[in-house]
């Protein structure tokens, strides 16, 4: 069977990882858009402290945590060093006594039974300025040992590698979809097609407009992120937490002296790739109100990523209704780097037939 694979983000990058490591013949085609999501990812991998209660979601990202031990060692083993995941600790603080007072509520109760989490402890605010030194004065905080970060750009360039090492193909292009009866056919950006048994879908932002010609109305628009990267020159943060204010803003450091401010959220934004004034003012105002000691730090770069976000939080996984050969992984919104890597291994599952590790039906793309 030969499996083509659009996008090759995090998603995209894992399927195609997942199916050579199965020994099925894979090509993966990817167009590398500007606002690639994964590619601007903050790379936080930390279930437990989120504020959203949906049940449906919270499975897969919880899921989604699990599964990154396998993988790591599964890349290490086939010499893939260069991974940028770090399980370095999360440390939850909130403004406000009430607010942290539930975060502790809900991390309580979610690592009750998730002992990858390891040993939640309540940390004065000299303990937790002892891990993450720019922090305010006045901030107790929760540690989460087992929480990580990932950078993304680098896992997925290393699934792709391994993938590419068990035989598997890689092209930069930009492809279009046509209907041919009950199948999808792929053409190539000069307009021959590329064969394939079964083509999985997983453009992120860009799903929808590939769906498009196959008269599929698909729910799924792109949600502009910008995230702002600062350098402390000379200090040594790679093994610094991940702080989670209880906003939407959070904080997160990597090995070259870099600390990662995030992110804005924003909706109708279309496929805008612009660093905006208003946005840099949003992340570096909430930044600097958690860790004030990153004020004189060095501006280093602002990325910009497109989220893809649904109508529901709920990614969209499974074979597309009316196709034969076609199956769809998008919707990942803002949990794609925790959720893609399990979600990946799952749809290529289903595009080969074989039974999924936990039911996804409800995540089902629907008919349209
Ligand atoms: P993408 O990474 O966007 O990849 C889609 C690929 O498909 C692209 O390369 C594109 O070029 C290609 N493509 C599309 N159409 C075509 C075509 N016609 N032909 C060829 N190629 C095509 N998640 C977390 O879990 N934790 C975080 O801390 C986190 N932080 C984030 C911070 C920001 C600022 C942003 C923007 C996102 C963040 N996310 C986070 C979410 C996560 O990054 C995304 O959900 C995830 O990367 C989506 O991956 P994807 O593979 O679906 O899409």
């Amino acid at each position: 069977m030969r499996v083509l694979i659009i996008g090759a983000g995090i998603l995209g990058s894992s399927a195609a990882y997942h199916l050579a490591a199965q020994g099925i013949e894979v090509e993966i085609v990817d167009e590398a858009h500007q606002g690639k999501a994964t590619m601007a990812g903050a790379g936080i991998v930390c279930p437990w402290a989120t504020k959203v209660e949906e049940p449906e979601w919270y499975k897969l990202y919880e899921a989604g945590t699990r599964f990154y031990d396998g993988l790591i060692s599964g890349l290490k083993a086939r010499g893939e060093t260069d991974l940028g995941y770090g399980k370095v600790g999360a440390l939850v603080v909130a403004e406000d006594r009430a607010e942290f007072d539930a975060a502790a509520e809900r991390v309580a109760r979610r690592t009750k039974n998730a002992p990858e989490a390891g040993e939640i402890r309540h940390l004065t605010p000299a303990e937790a300025r002892a891990l993450f030194p720019p922090l305010r004065e006045d901030f107790d905080a929760i540690h989460i040992p087992g929480a990580a970060r990932v950078d993304a750009r680098l896992l997925s360039a290393a699934m792709v590698r391994a993938a590419v090492s068990m035989g598997a193909k890689f092209r930069s292009d930009y492809v279009t979809l046509k209907t041919d009866g009950d199948r999808a056919r792929c053409l190539d950006s000069t307009g021959k097609e590329i064969a394939a048994d079964q083509i999985i879908v997983t453009a992120g932002a860009w799903a929808s407009q590939i769906l498009r010609p196959l008269g599929l109305d698909h729910p799924v628009v792109p949600q502009k992120g910008q995230i702002v990267h600062l350098r402390l020159p000379g200090v040594a943060t790679a093994k610094w937490p991940v702080v989670l204010p209880m906003s939407s803003h959070y904080m997160l450091a990597f090995d070259d002296s870099r600390v990662v401010i995030g992110a804005t959220r924003e909706n109708n934004s279309g496929f805008d790739y612009r660093v905006t004034a208003a946005g840099e003012l949003e992340v570096l105002s909430a930044g600097l109100k958690i860790a004030p000691g990153l004020a004189n730090a060095t501006l280093i770069e602002t990325r910009i990523g497109f989220r893809p976000a649904g109508e529901t939080m709920n990614p969209i996984l499974g074979r597309v209704p009316g196709f034969s050969n076609l199956t769809l992984g998008n919707g990942l919104g803002a949990g794609g780097l925790t959720i893609g890597p399990f979600a990946g291994s799952q749809i290529a599952k289903i595009a080969i037939g074989q039974t999924t590790d936990i039911p996804l039906d409800l995540y089902a793309p629907k008919a349209s």
